[in-house]
Parts: C-alpha cells; structure tokens; sequence
C-alpha cells in the first residue's frame, strides 16, 4: 500500500469514533478484513504500522494525576510486548471452566451500542461455560468467575490494555497510566501526514506535478526529487 492510501485513511479515521481507527489505518496498510482481528492483534497490527512509517521510538506524554504536572517519557515498542508464554482461553477456577475469547473491533463496537456495554462485551467473550461439567441455565456467571475471566482476557490482549508506570519528577507521586495505542499512532501519525505533504507540496510547485502523481511515486523516488531541489 503507498503513503497515497495511508493518507486517505489517516484522513478518515480522524473522523472515526476512536474505535474504528486502527481498523481503518490497517485496512489501507492492506491487512484482511482487520475488524475480525481481537483487539490485541490490532493493536499490535497498529504498532507495527508506527515501527514501518515512523521508527522504534514511542514519545509520549501524560498528566499527574495528583499535581497536574505535564509528564513526557520514551518507550520502545519492546517495552510493550506481550509477556513471553501465551495465555490460554480456558480459565477454571472453583469447579468453573469457561473458554474466552478476545473481543474484535466489531463485537466492541457493537457493545458501546447496549445498554449495558461492558456486560454486553463480556457475554460476547464467553465461547462456553460450565459448572462441574454442566451449562449454567442463564448463562451468568458468578462476581469471581467474571473477574478471573476479565484478567485472563487482559493476559490474551496486553496491547489493548496497556498501562504505563510513571514516577512525577515534581511531587513524587507513582502512579500508573493508561496507554490506547490506536489513539497514540492516530496522533503520531499526523505530524508524518504532514511531512508527506509538505514534500508533495514542494514537488509540485518545482516541477509542476500533480499531487496523485507525486504521492504515487516510491518515497524514494520522492527524497530523490528533493534532493535534486537541494532541499534534503
Ligand atoms: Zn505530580
């Protein structure tokens, strides 16, 4: 896929309720059908998207939440990686076993539409569930049996619950930060479009180029003709 597609997507998705943009950027880096992958996948789908156009480094910023003070901090995609040893979807605990599965994109869309989402979320990951070998006739499970299965889920997708520890240089307060990695590369994803344009935009005054003919062009092809210009 050409910077022409990510473009186009990056200009859709910012118009997308956050659900739906790191489905929309990975569609146009030419991923199947990414609304089907569980959230975990996508995400990672999406950090890879940031690694290729972008690099290995993750500049990010956050707020104490005691004293406000504006905190910047660096992290490397391996800072995020899931932990070695894959979870498994079954999770028995007291004579329960249920089988989960990873939400998609689609199933969370859907929810944020129920009355209840997180339930509704919920029942959509339960694939099975049995007590001592036998269905529970509603299909609800008991407070510790959701929440077991709630940490399981997390330890299938640890990209889409990312937390950050974070030390405040100003009043010492540790604390933990939610990272939504959609939302960070949508942002760092921006200032990239922008310097995309830029270059078509110089390309096309020098050489009176179309802008379809220039963001076609390989990116090399395009440093090429800059540096012609003596502008690299
Ligand atoms: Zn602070």
């Amino acid at each position: 896929m050409g910077d022409i597609d990510l473009i186009s997507a990056w200009e859709v998705a910012r118009g997308q309720p956050p659900v739906w943009r790191g489905v929309t950027i990975l569609a146009a880096h030419g991923a199947e059908a990414p609304q089907l992958f569980g959230v975990g996948a996508r995400e990672a789908g999406v950090l890879a998207v940031y690694r290729e156009l972008i690099g290995e480094r993750l500049d990010c910023e956050a707020h104490c939440d005691t004293c406000g003070e504006r905190l910047e901090f660096s992290l490397t995609p391996q800072d995020l990686a899931a932990p070695s040893g894959a979870a498994s979807p079954r999770v028995d605990v007291d004579g329960w076993t249920v089988t989960v599965r990873v939400p998609t994109t689609e199933d969370v869309a859907w929810a944020i539409d129920q009355p209840d989402p997180n339930a509704a979320l919920f029942r959509r990951c339960v694939v099975a569930a049995a007590r001592n070998g036998v269905e529970p006739p509603t299909g609800c499970l008991p407070a510790f049996v959701r929440d077991a299965c709630e940490r399981r889920l997390d330890e299938l997708a640890p990209l889409a619950n990312v937390d950050v520890e974070l030390a405040c240089p100003a009043c010492g307060q540790a604390g933990r930060a939610p990272l939504d990695i959609s939302a960070f590369v949508l942002t760092a994803l921006h200032q990239w479009v922008a310097t995309r344009l830029n270059e078509v935009a110089r390309l096309c005054h020098a050489y009176g180029w179309a802008e379809t003919d220039v963001l076609t062009m390989s990116r090399w092809r395009r440093r090429f003709y800059l540096a012609q210009l003596g502008e690299l």
